[in-house]
């Protein structure tokens, strides 16, 4: 894997040019990417008509993230298909099933005792809205030596703000200790936050509850609200996901606030914080995926795929999971359909919803379309993060090797260096849609890309955010897409499904391909 290769070729037309000069010069090395008159046009389309900035500040500045059953999210495939309409290319809305429909409102958190600080923090995903603002006392779980003792302590609550995170030690990457701290000092730390992490759980479990039942049985007991904070091991920034209270609210504290709210109600100074958060049940919507398409010519019945999940957690704007796939898929079908408009198989993508949920729109999508699905030349899916992509792999179909590397000729070297390839490597069961194809012997690639540090900084966080889009790497990504969709359009030979055999299992018990799992078409509802 190669990442020195800059893609200052894709900034300018200048350079592009310059670019295209040289290797034509070169005819001994010049291949197949700098001849093709298509992929030329690509290549010409993305490096001086990009649209990537304008989609992207569209989508996440001026829609927002796309939780599932919110209005955001209908929005938000509302302006996709006006998009799509615009550049001459059919939509459609597929509404797949029904959700609970839940609207964010405001998050306000201070601390109001000892002293007037406003804190750093939201309401989780699906937090019930509050009539009005609370102030009150917090109290920290305390360790239990069993559900017994924990039953007893219950009615403490009434009335009460229950902190049920642990305090991080520290709020410094790691990544930070290792480069000042001294190895023992760092040592020292780690092991002292692996036995507070395991004491914590334990504190949890002897409840006799879970992180996820734990809330409801406070909530019942009469508890103000619950105060988490889920730290994803970065510089301020903490993971977003969903409530499970049904009258109380539910908030994040960023680590800073809340192990300072931690401290001072350990050390009995008894803080207050008023927490007023809204928002607003909307009843049973519509969840749906919004499906593009350029019609085929030769072969009309045969299809090529983009793919990417359309929907995101709420505590960022979902800029990178999955903003950036979304905008990567979005750009490939405009330029395709600008530079390619007569494909000789049909072109589709596919901007799924619910995926967060669990691949829910794509599991639909195969469930209600098997003559596509049984007719797919190939599916390209971007889902980790804003990098350019440099891992694609066969997903365990022994001939993936032979198309894969035929369609990626056309790609220039600037990009395809960068690029790892696994032949037949192994059948994804799951982490994004492609699985969901995967699952029933259809080709579902995933397009894998550098990380950025996806994981810590952006994956479901409070800053995943338009700022953390490397617009070199996307555009980069599009055209990738874009010839690829155009090889595999063009390629005479169909796409051949035999599977490997997969190797035994750790109990050396014959590999298994991964299972269809069915849709989920009713979310969030009792
Ligand atoms: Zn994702």
């Amino acid at each position: 894997m190669k990442t020195t290769l800059t893609l200052l070729h894709f900034i300018n037309a200048k350079n592009m040019a310059k670019m295209l000069v040289v290797t034509a010069l070169c005819t001994s090395t010049a291949g197949f990417a700098q001849t093709n008159p298509v992929v030329n046009n690509i290549i010409k389309e993305e490096t001086d008509n990009s649209q990537v900035e304008k989609l992207a500040h569209e989508l996440l500045d001026g829609v927002g993230p796309r939780l599932v059953g919110t209005p955001q999210m209908e929005k938000a495939g509302k302006w996709a298909l006006e998009k799509y309409k615009g550049w001459g290319i059919t939509a459609r809305y597929e509404k797949w099933g029904e959700w609970r429909g839940w609207e964010r409102g405001v998050s306000h958190i201070d601390m109001v005792y000892p002293r007037v600080k406003s804190l750093e923090g939201t309401q989780l995903a699906w937090s019930p809205g509050m009539k009005k603002p609370v102030t009150a006392e917090l109290v920290i779980l305390p360790e239990f030596a069993d559900s017994v003792a924990f039953k007893a302590w219950l009615p403490a609550v009434k009335g009460k703000f229950v902190m049920i995170s642990m305090n991080q030690p520290t709020g410094r990457p790691d990544y930070n200790w290792k480069e000042f701290a001294t190895t023992e000092s760092f040592d020292k730390m780690k092991a002292a936050r692996t036995a507070q992490t395991d004491a914590w759980r334990k504190r949890i479990t002897n409840t006799g509850l879970t992180t996820r039942t734990l809330p409801v049985a406070l909530e019942k007991a009469g508890a103000a609200g619950i105060v988490t904070s889920n730290w994803s091991a970065g510089f301020g920034v903490d993971k977003i996901f969903g409530a499970y209270t049904k009258v109380i609210p539910t908030v994040d504290i960023a680590l800073e606030d809340y192990g300072m709210l931690y401290r001072l109600t350990e050390s009995g100074d008894k803080p207050k914080i008023t927490i007023q958060t809204e928002s607003k049940e909307l009843g049973v919507v519509p969840t749906f995926n919004i499906v593009g398409e350029i019609k085929g010519t030769e072969k009309p019945d045969e299809y090529v795929m983009l793919s990417a999940h359309f929907d995101s957690w709420d505590g960022g704007t979902g800029a990178t999971d999955n903003g950036t796939g979304t905008l990567t898929m979005m750009e490939a079908l405009r330029i395709l359909k600008k530079v390619y408009p007569h494909p000789k198989r049909t072109i589709l993508v596919g901007h799924w919803g619910s995926e967060e949920e669990g691949l829910n729109g794509s599991r639909a999508f195969v469930e209600d379309h098997p003559e596509i699905v049984a007719n797919l030349q190939a599916l390209f899916n971007q889902d980790n993060g804003t990098g350019r992509v440099v891992n694609i792999g066969g997903q365990g179909f022994a001939n993936a090797g032979d198309f894969i590397n035929r369609w990626l000729t056309a790609v220039p070297d600037t990009i395809k260096h960068q690029i790892k390839t696994t032949f037949p490597g192994s059948p994804g069961g799951g982490g994004s849609d492609f699985a969901s194809f995967v699952a029933v012997g259809a080709p579902g690639f995933s397009l894998g890309s550098l990380n950025w540090s996806y994981g810590n900084y952006t994956w479901h966080t409070n800053r995943d955010t338009y700022d953390k889009i490397v617009f070199d790497d996307l555009k980069s990504n599009a055209i990738l897409t874009a010839i690829l969709v155009y090889m595999a359009s063009e390629d005479p030979a169909k796409f051949t499904r035999e599977k490997i055999t997969l190797p035994n299992n750790a109990k050396g018990e014959p590999g298994k391909w991964p299972e269809q799992v069915k849709s989920n078409r009713h979310g969030g509802l009792d």
